[in-house]
């Protein structure tokens, strides 16, 4: 692959610093990732995985309690947790955008349509009102919002659901982000818009050549929407690479599960197979892997020490002792011997 990429995650970790004496959550645990440009990157993992509080590292927009407390996050070369508060105003929303997946926690019930998505471009990139008030109409005709010169004067509470969150999109791309994180963007939308939602997110990829980091509980919209895919468990990543190779050949158990909690068309029961037992309580993780209590393939070993990664293949990652190419061969041999 040439050149660096456009995001380079090393061993990025965020944890919960609870007051007094509680213990620390480790929400984000040494997380390695590469995103490259105009490339789409899909995050999964179980609820309480850290995906979240990955999105709000990269903007570090953490709440109080939260620290980065370890790692490094390259954003064309310049590592993010080494720049300053006023360094990172103008990283954010000029080449970092995030789409949250509530719309009306993004936008201000007070004010109308037009001046949120005027705004960003006044702000960052010095525009006259009238300027960014014409690009303001552009965004949303872009992001298909009907009669935008009637919208941009309304207020968020006359719009629907589905049109929000479309705004709520315009606002992200509106200074023409290099990364466009969105966290769960579609959980508040019916199936149709849904689709809607995604293709014309696709379409504003291709269109602005943007990266993508999308979010989501739905491994139909990974299929759908990535290149490649991170899978989350317990703040780390535990398998990483392009889509198409994870879904025909996933490595981790817990990547195994999560495809196999999908219902197949050819089920008559059609019935979600949920994995069983319960995820790690991250103030608390045990020793080892961290999901070897309900892996059926544990063995002692993955009790004891948490696994390295492993690349199974080029291009892909994987944190478990079946990926050790000594296992993965089928032979046991001494560490470190070939
Ligand atoms: P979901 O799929 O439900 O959105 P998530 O993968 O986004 O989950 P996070 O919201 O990142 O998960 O949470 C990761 C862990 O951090 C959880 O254990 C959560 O309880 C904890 N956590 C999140 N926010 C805080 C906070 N403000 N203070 C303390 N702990 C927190
Ligand atoms: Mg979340």
């Amino acid at each position: 692959m040439a050149g660096p990429p456009l995001l380079e995650l090393d061993r990025l970790s965020t944890h919960y610093i609870a007051a007094q004496g509680a213990r620390v959550v480790r929400a984000v645990d040494g997380v390695s990732l590469r995103v490259e440009a105009g490339e789409t990157l899909g995050i999964v993992g179980e609820s309480g995985s850290g995906k979240s509080t990955l999105a709000l590292t990269l903007l570090r927009v953490l709440p109080p309690a939260a620290r980065i407390v370890g790692g490094r996050m390259l954003l064309d070369g310049e590592d993010l947790v080494q720049k300053t508060e006023p360094e990172m105003q103008d990283i954010r929303g000029k080449k970092i955008a995030m789409i949250l997946q509530d719309p009306m926690a993004s936008l201000n019930p007070l004010f109308t349509i037009g001046n949120q998505v005027a705004e960003p471009i006044r702000v960052h990139e010095h525009e006259t009102r009238r300027t960014a008030w014409q690009r303001a109409r552009a965004l949303l005709n872009a992001v298909r919002i009907p009669s935008p010169e009637a919208r941009v004067k309304q207020y968020p509470h006359e719009m629907s659901g589905g049109m929000r969150q479309r705004i709520v999109g315009a606002i992200g791309i509106s200074c023409e982000p290099r990364l466009l994180i969105a966290d769960e963007p579609t959980t508040s939308l019916d199936l149709t818009i849904q689709a809607q939602y995604l293709n014309l997110l696709r379409e504003l990829q291709r269109q602005h050549g943007l990266a993508l980091i999308f979010i989501t509980h739905n491994l139909g919209i990974v299929a759908k929407m990535c290149d490649q895919l991170a899978v989350m468990y317990a703040g780390r990543v535990v398998e990483s690479g392009p889509v198409s190779r994870i879904f025909n050949a996933p490595v981790h158990p817990y990547t195994k599960a999560l495809l196999n909690a999908i219902p197949r068309m050819d089920d008559p029961d059609r019935r979600l197979n949920a994995i069983e037992g319960q995820p790690p309580n991250l103030a608390a993780l045990p020793p080892g892997c961290s999901f070897a209590p309900r892996c059926a393939l544990a063995m002692p070993r993955c009790r004891e020490a948490a696994p390295p990664e492993f690349t199974p293949e080029p291009g892909r990652t994987a944190h478990c002792w079946l990926a050790e190419p000594a296992a993965a061969a089928g032979r046991l041999i001494v560490s470190g011997a070939v």
